[in-house]
């Protein structure tokens, strides 16, 4: 296999939902990304972990990252095992099987039944399995203790021979026992390689040559780097994620290889199992490099960040079309794009001052609570509410005040009180504020009614944000509202990506600039205004390379200029397969081009292709296809292209307010705008009529089968401005 780009690592756990806050003994995901620790996540229970790791799939895919996770269960059990109970010898049909029987659920699961059941199948009801953790409620066939316990099974897979502290998977209770989690992890897995089926590819019983793989991992093969980080304080589960995580995604890649180089088609193995070293290694390197507690220091300017990190190249078939097929609907193209592109733009940290509209690289995490300690709301008076007595008060007054930025440095006598201003620290023997309004003040006392809360118009340190949480997500387009939350939580940089660079140009011998002296049958070029404003519109660089005539070489030259100054090339006209279509014959040429025959009105085909390992979008010539195909392909790939990720249009349904009978076969978008709440379309759906372009506000999309439209029938209604 090729290095991975994510490393996740599961601690998984067999019991049942374990509340809000996060503690041990539940399960924790840890996950480096490029070299750079994200905070380790607290999954109450299995809904929420299976959740997480489709989450994490699907977003490292997208991105076109090689993902690894490693599990903390045994993936299989001892020989003979998967064919007594599923009749094969392959130990995924264990997992199917599982999936079958088991029932979960954050409350409560039925794994010690279906060990019952199987003990009574496969062993007269003695074994393999033992252990209830259910007080009082025997389950027929499943021994409580090894008493009476008879195993037709090997007690240890082979690995575990090897691998002293480990324990058997047939034991199902007890501390330290990895049975019940077997049970109740292998179905999750199940789930997850089905629902990413010919993306996954399970170690050690299938060959890594897909984007995401499942291994076996156990965290006491570093358990000295763990007690060394819990000697610091937190919870024991998420050190062990995090530095396993980490320890993992930083291995040299040999070591990597041969820690993968295992033959147990069977029983499966722990993976680094006898390179103990080398992980402890791994992990405590990188451990004492950063000491930023709770942060890890993974997101800080100036350590390994400060270089830009250049993404890999495009792979040449990523416009590779499926053999076959003749129109392609619009979901497989986009689904296909969406699964061949990454991120081509460098990744620097940038001041806030520079960072408006850029798209984050990297999660983000809180170095500074907000408010960083507890403040006053209001102008008015503090006090200890502890100390005040029943009916109205009277307190004396301290000398002095504190105020925004200027603390008040002594400590406030229980039955006093001090002037405050809005935003001070509340001063010591403070935890309480009475509103200004609220008193009746001379220079020495105030005096109030009774009935205040305690802890009223003060502010908790962390209420808004507390320092080490994760503030903002890698893909976003920062606005001024990120910086503000950056910038209070103490980031003065941010890691974002380049901006992507877009090429635009128009193709034709018939079109001329405007204002230029028009000849019979020259047109003003209408698309390279256009599709340079929407770029701008989407917040990425533009290169203007002007209008080329119906000339290879004129548009070889172009095509290198682009590819030279830009990360993407967007053309319009010439696109089809025709005498002048130029576009598409010069990219067949270079043999990196693919007529992307959509099943979409307007648009004919799309030309997609590599001009020297620069991805080139050729768009139809008329203006409207044009727009259109840019909405609803390039945008999505763009965004992927720019590390934004892959974002679809936010669209909603509205009434229709016209009449249309469509045909089966094409989506098609129709030019359109609401008013009075309906969705109005444009009279002519005639693909030249820039007019109507300018008229719309979105696009209505209409379904790719038959659809019979009257007043009132309920359409999608694209906005604009949710392209952008
Ligand atoms: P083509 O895709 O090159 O066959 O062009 C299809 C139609 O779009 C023709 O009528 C072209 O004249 C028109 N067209 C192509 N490029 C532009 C442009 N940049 N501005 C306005 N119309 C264009
Ligand atoms: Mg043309």
């Amino acid at each position: 296999m090729t290095p991975v780009d994510t490393v996740a690592i599961v601690d998984w756990s067999g019991g049942n939902d374990t509340g809000p806050r996060p503690r041990r003994d539940a399960i924790w995901l840890g996950v480096t990304r490029h070299g750079q620790d994200q905070p380790p996540a607290y999954l109450r229970n299995r809904t929420d972990a299976e959740t997480a790791l489709a989450t994490l799939i699907d977003t490292e895919r997208s991105a076109g990252r090689r993902l690894l996770i490693g599990f903390d269960f045994p993936f299989a059990y001892p020989s003979g095992f998967a064919q007594a109970l599923t009749g094969q010898a392959d130990p995924l049909a264990v997992w199917d099987w599982l999936d079958q029987q088991i029932t979960d659920t954050p409350r409560a699961n039925n794994r010690f039944e279906v060990a019952g059941a199987i003990n009574r199948a496969l062993g007269q009801g003695r074994g393999p399995f033992w252990g209830n953790a259910r007080p009082g409620h025997d389950i027929p066939g499943l021994p409580r203790t090894k008493a009476g316990y008879a195993n037709p099974f090997a007690d240890r897979r082979a690995v575990e021979h090897a691998a002293p502290g480990s324990f058997t998977c047939w034991q199902l209770a007890g501390a330290g026992a990895v049975g019940s989690q077997v049970l109740m992890g292998l179905p999750v897995l199940a789930r997850l390689r089905r629902r990413f089926a010919g993306h996954i590819a399970i170690w050690p019983f299938e060959p890594l040559d897909r984007p995401v793989a499942f291994v076996e991992i156990w965290p006491s093969l570093i358990d000295g780097a763990v007690k060394r980080a819990e000697a610091q304080g937190g919870i024991r589960d998420a050190h062990q994620v995090r530095l396993l995580a980490r320890a993992l995604a930083r291995l040299p890649e040999p070591d990597l290889r041969a820690m993968l180089h295992v033959d147990a088609p069977e029983e499966g193995w722990i993976m680094g199992l006898g390179h103990e070293d080398k992980l402890e290694q791994a992990a405590a390197a990188t451990d004492a490099a950063t000491t930023h507690g709770a942060d890890d220091g993974a997101e800080d300017a100036g350590t390994d960040t400060a270089t830009p990190l250049a993404p890999p190249p495009l792979r040449d078939d990523c416009f590779a079309l499926p053999a076959g097929v003749d129109w392609t609907p619009v979901d497989d193209a986009l689904a296909l794009l969406r699964t061949r592109l990454h991120p081509v733009v460098a990744q620097t940290d940038r001041p806030l001052s520079q960072a408006l509209g850029r798209i984050l690289a990297r999660d983000v995490t809180a170095l500074r609570s907000n408010p960083p300690q507890p403040n006053t709301a209001v102008d008015g008076y503090g006090f200890a509410h502890a100390s005040l007595t029943t009916g109205d008060q009277v307190l004396p007054l301290v000398q002095g005040r504190a105020a925004a930025g200027i603390p008040f440095d002594g400590t406030v006598p229980p039955g006093h009180a001090i002037r405050v201003l809005t935003g001070a620290a509340l001063p010591a023997g403070v935890d309480t504020v009475i509103l200004q309004e609220d008193v009746t003040a001379t220079t020495t006392h105030i005096a109030f009614r009774p009935g205040i809360k305690p802890g009223a118009n003060t502010r908790r340190a962390g209420e808004d944000v507390t320092a080490g949480t994760a503030i903002l997500a890698a893909g976003r387009r920062l606005t001024p509202a990120d910086l503000a939350l950056a910038s209070a939580t103490g980031r003065a940089a941010l890691p974002v990506h380049d901006r992507l660079r877009v090429a635009v140009i128009s193709t034709g011998d018939e079109l001329i600039e405007p204002g230029d002296p028009a000849g019979p049958g020259q047109i003003f070029d209408a698309n390279r205004p256009m599709l340079l404003g929407l770029m701008q519109q989407f917040g990425f660089d533009t290169l203007d390379l002007g209008r080329v005539p119906d000339n290879r070489a004129a548009l070889r030259t172009a095509l290198d200029r682009g590819a030279s100054g830009a990360d993407v090339i967007l053309t319009s006209g010439g696109a089809s397969s025709g005498d002048e279509d130029h576009v598409s014959a010069l990219l067949n040429e270079a043999g990196a081009m693919t007529e992307w025959r959509i099943a979409v009105k307007p648009g004919r085909p799309l030309a997609l292709g590599l001009w020297s390992g620069t991805p080139v979008f050729g768009l139809p010539g008329n203006p409207v296809a044009a727009l259109v195909c840019t909405l609803i392909f390039a945008r999505p790939a763009m965004g992927l292209l720019a590390g934004a990720g892959w974002q679809a249009p936010q669209g909603f349904d509205l009434p229709a307010a016209f009449e249309k009978s469509k045909k089966p076969g094409r989506r098609e978008y129709l030019r359109a705008r609401m008013r009075d709440g309906r969705a109005e379309v444009f009279t002519s759906e005639g693909s030249g009529r820039i007019s109507g372009l300018s008229w719309a506000e979105g696009l209505v999309e209409l379904p790719d089968g038959a659809a019979q439209i009257t007043p009132g029938t309920p359409v999608r209604f694209l906005p604009f401005g949710s392209f952008l």
